[in-house]
């Protein structure tokens, strides 16, 4: 598929404000795309790589802006791709501004040239970009860069300097991409009486309903959903769906190395776990850090909540691993920081730890970390994502045995027990305790009410970074008051191009001067646009923000604000996409 054609359907995306026109128009897409399929499903989204795959290509604003100036022409600078980027606000559309044909040399007045971008070409050469390493990788990345601008019109500039930096902005988030492969793909597929099914059989009696927008059938959207939770690769699963139908998406399995959305869990209490279920798995609720374990009988790879290869700072869980497991398995479970007797340290001891690429063997000794599994997915070929947690947890500890690395897990009707359970996890240093329903399946990436989590009140907020303020005197050089925001989930969008983002308030206190400098260091590169002493920060760094209250408040965005903000810490394992959202603090607000 030619590039151009790819750009031109994107800025269709981008313009089409209703959900299911988008939706037919990213199906159309899909249906058009051939052997680029997978490919084309994932820049849609923004992406280069599927989800599960921590690859970066390493290109950050600077670079990205130097690139496009290059190609630009002589007389435009770096600077003056910032200074419209202030004006204009947002890159793509700033890259769409230049014509870069003038580089292109006499090929660019011959019309069809024979040189223009395909989709296949362009993510060749993104992925080369991600595959530089070592001596002049920062130029080798600028050049290949310059070479793609160089050849692209506006709006195939357009999405270029947005795939770079991984967000498309054209109102495509998963939901559709979901909808759209199973309308592109399996619609007609049998399945029940489907909302699909009758807008079809109304196609022969309205001349006009060629031009309604269809929805796909729920059936077809829960195949495919349950195909993407599973192996977090849309462009595989686009391509599944074409080939092989529903059939085949059923087939997707669990692949020891490929990390699986994380089961996660709501607010809930002992009496609702025993009314819901009869009885309630009770464990302990780990203060440390989500992993997913993947042993495929040699070797072991960590992954962190959102997916992140987390192997190499944790030598000694997989260590542990290597030496406890025979055959292949997925284990999910936390990874926790333990003092010399054996009892549990904070939770910020792990995330010392978690995304270290230095001194790995010095913090080593510096902080010790352990495995606590609670789940098996997958043991010795078989995938347990369909059986019961009791079965699953039972699994767990045939591999594990009846150690510390395993949670204790008692089924109980009682609430009284489930008290006791949770007064000796509290003493013991614990966060609190979790409630399982005992026959409950894995559902990967679902927040539902099979698991539910207590935890004494602590106040926090998980918030993203959108902007800071450079200090004052001495601290001049350090950023050190900090705008952090909601964000806004796809659906409580009305616009496509609307913010993903909220504000909710400032912190600008619990952080001593030597946490200042590595915040400081941390968000620099983040920095998209400067005013005087005040910096626009693109959202990449999650905040653990502790509040008082929610109030009411024209000062921001969301229309609230925190009483007394405080910072707590960097929230590591978390990206902005799994920060708390507007709709939770309209929650918590409302039932304060
Ligand atoms: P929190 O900040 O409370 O951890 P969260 O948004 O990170 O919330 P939740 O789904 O709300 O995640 O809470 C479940 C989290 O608790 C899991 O992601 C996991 O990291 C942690 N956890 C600790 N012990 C357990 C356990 N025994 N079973 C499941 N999850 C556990």
């Amino acid at each position: 598929m030619q590039f151009a054609a790819l750009a031109a359907r994107a800025e269709e995306l981008e313009a089409e404000p209703g959900d299911l026109a988008t939706i037919g128009l990213a199906a159309d897409l899909f249906a058009e795309a051939d052997e680029d399929l997978p490919t084309v499903v994932r820049f849609l989204q923004g992406r280069v790589f599927p989800a599960w795959d921590s690859t970066t290509l390493d290109v950050g604003p600077a670079l990205l802006h130097e690139a496009i100036a290059r190609a630009a022409g002589q007389n435009v600078t770096a600077d003056d791709v910032e200074a419209d980027l202030a004006e204009i606000g947002e890159i793509g559309a700033v890259a769409a501004t230049y014509d870069f044909g003038g580089q292109r040399g006499l090929g660019a007045f011959a019309g069809d040239d024979g040189d223009d971008l395909t989709v296949a070409e362009v993510d060749e050469t993104l992925r080369e970009i991600a595959r530089v390493t070592g001596d002049g990788s920062e130029r080798r990345r600028l050049d290949t860069l310059f070479g793609l601008f160089n050849r692209a019109s506006p709006s195939e500039a357009k999405v270029l300097a947005r795939l770079v930096l991984g967000e498309m902005r054209i109102g495509v988030g998963e939901g559709t991409v979901r909808d759209a492969v199973a309308l592109a793909f399996l619609d007609g597929e049998t399945g029940d009486e489907s909302e699909a099914g009758e807008a079809e059989a109304d196609d022969g009696d309205d001349e006009d309903s060629d031009d309604e927008p269809i929805s796909p059938a729920d059936d077809a959207v829960a195949a495919v959903e349950r195909a993407l939770q599973v192996s977090n690769d849309y462009g595989m699963v686009a391509e599944v769906a074409r080939e092989d139908g529903r059939a085949g998406l059923d087939d997707i399995g669990l692949e020891v190395g490929r990390p699986v959305q994380a089961m996660l869990a709501q607010a809930g209490t002992a009496t609702e776990a025993v009314d819901d279920w009869g009885e309630a798995a009770v464990e302990t609720k780990f203060d440390g850090a989500r992993v997913q374990v993947h042993h495929d009988g040699e070797g072991t790879r960590l992954f962190s909540r959102n997916m992140d290869d987390v192997t190499d700072p944790l030598p000694e869980v997989v260590e542990f691993v290597d030496r406890e497991l025979d055959g292949p398995a997925v284990l999910d479970g936390e990874i926790v920081a333990v003092a010399d007797d054996g009892s549990p340290c904070p939770f910020q001891e792990v995330l010392r730890r978690f995304r270290r690429k230095y001194d790995v063997e010095r913090m080593r000794d510096e902080v010790r970390v352990e495995l606590r599994a609670f789940d098996c997915l997958h043991a010795d070929g078989e995938d347990l994502l369909d059986a019961s947690l009791s079965e699953r947890h039972e699994r767990l500890e045939e591999l594990l045995g009846h150690t510390d690395a395993v949670s204790d897990l008692t089924v109980t009707d009682d609430p009284e027990e489930i008290a006791e359970i949770e007064d000796a996890a509290l003493s013991a240093g614990h966060e609190g305790i979790m409630l399982k329903d005992p026959g409950s399946t894995y559902a990967p990436g679902k927040r539902g009410r099979n698991w539910l989590k207590r935890k004494p009140d602590v106040e926090t907020l998980d918030l993203v970074v959108t902007g800071a303020e450079w200090g004052e005197g001495r601290r001049a050089n350090l950023l050190g008051t900090f705008l952090v925001s909601a964000r806004i989930e796809e659906a409580d969008r009305t616009d496509a191009t609307d913010d993903a983002y909220a504000t909710l308030g400032k912190v600008a206190t619990g952080i001593t001067d030597e946490r200042l400098e590595s915040l400081t260091e941390r968000l620099e590169p983040h920095i998209v646009r400067e005013e005087g002493q005040t910096v626009d920060i693109e959202p990449a760094v999650v905040f653990e923000v502790g509040y008082e209250e929610i109030q009411r408040s024209p000062t921001y965005s969301s229309e609230y604000a925190l009483r007394f903000p405080r910072f707590v810490d960097v929230r590591e394992d978390k990206s902005p996409s799994d920060a708390d959202t507007l709709a939770r603090v309209e929650r918590l607000a409302d039932g304060q």
